[in-house]
């Protein structure tokens, strides 16, 4: 009897005893080291792998090797160690791995020694649930919902196409972008949606960037960021929703960075959504954004008239409620730019009428589409400040950034700077870095020169006073 025997023939009792796919994940990476006496030590990849043994496995491994070794069968785990994060970030192949002995062994006898084993996971993703990894999908944003027009066309037959041959498509990754409320995170769903019924046994995880910086960054604190590569190097189909969230965090990306070549290595499919295409997207990293150009980039754009009224009457339809043409026509004409506010409109026009007892009439559908247009006008980007500040000035936007100390272009910045913070939500840092590079206690600065200057300058006064009706106009 060898280690790898005895330990081939527990593996089998285990298949049968268990789901293929967390056979798979937990225990085909197991590898056995020695047997001595009654004692088989096997090799596990990290100690949140033998934690996670001991908390889900124990009782089944205990059956297992006593069935090969009686009675007195003990167990050892042996961790393989990687080095501590942080000092490379070429963590995977190339740090030569230090066998650490053992840091664990269980008395397989004594059954009662197992129930005293407390073991928390120390990688708690919200996504575990009895090793069934939970996607995280939301099952409303599927195929069948999303309605197809040119402004879509292409990323959605990508979508599909992925969601048909995960990882087997050039579309890999596949990276969907577009503005807000266009559709992005409802085509990373329904991609992850198809994958999970037509190939059940394959690991799909939805996660937006926001919380994957957390759970990196506990994990960090915590000290298994290790875990937290091994945990994601695992999904057979991960969408990652919203990258630009990535923007200026190194340590995020360099963790994305190994886990991206990790799946895309081993034919898993990447799925990711940004709100703008890679070359507009700042303070990623080349290696990064050279990755995300190596499938296809997809653009959702403004939907169309037809396409609109298309949305509008597919959600009636499935809210069983029924609206007049001449109000969907007006809705669909006046919110153009996005699909949630076109949604939103509806709702809020049902709710209204319901509320109010109300029939959904055209100038009811007025005052709501004028909310919802006037909100959506607030919300300017920096860029289109600065271009409205140049053009009032009549410079270009390049001078308004420049170095120059010439008063009236220093002005013209410290304006772009204040309408920048007063309609956007942008931090001062964010504001600083685009235009000009400057930082954020010059953006600072700017703001309080101009809250001043419009108090005791006329000229300056009737400045703000014009750029901000051009901006709310
Ligand atoms: P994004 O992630 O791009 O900001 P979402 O995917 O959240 O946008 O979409 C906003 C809303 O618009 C969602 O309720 C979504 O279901 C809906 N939507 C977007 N595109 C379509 C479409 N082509 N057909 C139907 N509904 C859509
Ligand atoms: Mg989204």
């Amino acid at each position: 009897m060898t280690a790898v025997t005895v330990w081939n023939n527990c593996l089998s009792f285990v298949k049968d005893n268990i789901q293929l796919q967390a056979y798979k994940t937990w225990f085909e990476p197991i590898i056995p080291i020695k047997l001595q006496d009654n004692i088989l030590s096997v090799q596990v990849p990290s100690k949140f792998f033998y934690e996670w043994l001991e908390e889900h496995y124990v009782k089944l491994l205990k059956v297992a090797l006593t069935k090969e070794l009686g009675k007195d069968a003990k167990l050892v785990y042996i961790i393989r160690m990687e080095n501590k994060f942080g000092s490379d970030s070429s963590f995977t192949e190339k740090i030569p791995s230090e066998y650490k002995p053992k840091i664990k062994s269980q008395n397989l006898d004594a059954s009662s020694n197992f129930s005293k084993v407390n073991l928390t996971n120390p990688f708690i993703i919200p996504g575990i649930k009895n090793l069934k990894i939970d996607s995280q999908l939301n099952l409303n944003y599927n195929f069948e919902n999303f309605l197809e027009g040119d402004s879509n066309r292409l990323a959605r037959s990508a979508s599909y196409a992925v969601s048909k041959r995960p990882g087997g498509t050039s579309f890999n990754p596949l990276l969907i972008f577009g503005g807000v409320g266009l559709g992005k995170t409802h085509l990373a769903n329904a991609i992850g949606i198809n994958v999970k019924q037509a190939f059940p046994e394959k690991t799909v995880l939805y996660i937006s960037a926001e919380k994957f910086t957390q759970q990196y960054v506990d994990s960090v604190k915590k000290n298994n960021r290790n875990d937290f590569i091994h945990f994601y190097q695992l999904i057979d189909v991960l969408i990652i929703d919203d990258v630009q969230f990535f923007s200026g965090k190194s340590g995020t990306q360099d963790v994305f960075f190994h886990i991206f070549n990790h799946l895309h290595q081993n034919g898993k499919q990447v799925v990711l959504t940004s709100d703008k295409a890679p070359v507009d997207m700042q303070e990623i990293e080349q290696r990064l954004l050279s990755r995300f150009k190596w499938g296809l980039s997809a653009e959702l754009q403004t939907p169309d008239y037809e396409t609109r009224i298309s949305i509008i009457k597919n959600k009636l339809a499935r809210d069983g409620v029924e609206m007049e043409d001449d109000i969907i026509y007006y809705v669909a004409k006046h919110i153009k730019t996005n699909i949630r506010e076109l949604e939103g409109a509806i709702i809020s026009l049902m709710a209204q009428s319901s509320f109010n007892k109300k029939q959904i009439t055209i100038d009811l559908a007025k005052v709501i589409v004028e909310k919802f247009v006037k909100n959506t006008k607030k919300e300017i980007s920096i860029d289109q400040i600065q271009k409205v500040v140049s053009d009032y000035f009549q410079m270009d936007v390049n001078t308004l950034q420049s170095k120059t100390r010439k008063r009236h272009i220093v002005q013209a910045r410290q304006l772009a700077m204040f309408f920048s913070k007063k309609f956007t939500k942008a931090s001062l840092a964010s504001i600083g870095t685009k235009i000009g590079h400057r930082d954020h206690a010059t953006v600072l600065h700017a703001c309080k020169t101009v809250d001043n200057l419009a108090f005791t300058d006329k000229q300056f006064r009737k400045y703000v006073d014009d750029l901000d009706k051009r901006f709310t106009d």
